[in-house]
C-alpha cells in the first residue's frame, strides 16, 4: 500500500490527548481500588499500553485474544478465543480495553465470557466506535473517538494482511 493512498483520520497527537484524558477519568472512577486491566488482542495492545501508563492506580494486566476477521474487513460474526487469562477474575474489578467496536459481536462474546467468571465489576473502554456498523446492543462505557463506517488501521489495528499495526496515526484508504 503506498502512503499516497492513505488518508489520515486521527493523528498521534489527538490519540495521545484522548487517551490521557480517559486515563485521568478512569483514575478517579477507580480511586482506591485495585484493577485488572485486560487488553483485547491483538488490536488493543497499543491503546492499552498507553492507557495504563496514564492511570495512577494499582493495576494488574491480563490478556484476552479474540479473532473474528480473517481476510475480510467486516466481522464474520464467528468469534474465536485465541488467548485466555491466567488470573482468577472472580470478585475483581475488571477493565476491558478494546481497539474498536463495529458490529459489537466480538465485545458481546468477550463480555459474556468475563461475566461468567463473576468479577465484582466490568467496564469496557474502546478507542474507536463505528456506531453505524452495530448489529448487537453492547455495553461500552467509554469511547475515545467516534468514527465513520470506514475500515481503519494503525495504532495497533491492522490493515488487510496483518500489517500497519505499528503506525502512530490512525489512517484509512482514500476513497
Ligand atoms: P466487531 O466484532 O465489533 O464487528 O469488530 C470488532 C473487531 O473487528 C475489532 O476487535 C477489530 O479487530 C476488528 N475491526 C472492526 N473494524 C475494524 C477496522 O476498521 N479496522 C481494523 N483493522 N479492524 C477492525
Amino acid at each position: 500500500m503506498r502512503s499516497d493512498d492513505l488518508e489520515l483520520l486521527i493523528t498521534s497527537g489527538e490519540i495521545e490527548k484522548g487517551v490521557r484524558e480517559l486515563g485521568a477519568r478512569l483514575t478517579s472512577i477507580y480511586s482506591g481500588k485495585r484493577l485488572v486491566v485486560i487488553p483485547l488482542l491483538k488490536g488493543g495492545f497499543m491503546f492499552a499500553s498507553d492507557l495504563v501508563r496514564s492511570m495512577a492506580l494499582d493495576i494488574q494486566i491480563e490478556f484476552l485474544g479474540a479473532a473474528s476477521y480473517g481476510e475480510q474487513t467486516r466481522s464474520s460474526g464467528e468469534v474465536r478465543l485465541t488467548l485466555d487469562t491466567t488470573l482468577p477474575l472472580k470478585g475483581r474489578d475488571v477493565l476491558l480495553v478494546e481497539d474498536i467496536v463495529d458490529t459489537g459481536l466480538t465485545l458481546a462474546y468477550i463480555q459474556k465470557l468475563i461475566r461468567s467468571r463473576e468479577p465484582a465489576s466490568l467496564r469496557t473502554v474502546v478507542l474507536l466506535d463505528k456506531r453505524a456498523g452495530r448489529q448487537v446492543d453492547v455495553e461500552v462505557d467509554e469511547v475515545v473517538f467516534d468514527i465513520p463506517d470506514r475500515f481503519v488501521f494503525g495504532y495497533g489495528l491492522d490493515s488487510p494482511g496483518g500489517f500497519h499495526r505499528n503506525l502512530s496515526d490512525i489512517v484509512t484508504v482514500k476513497e
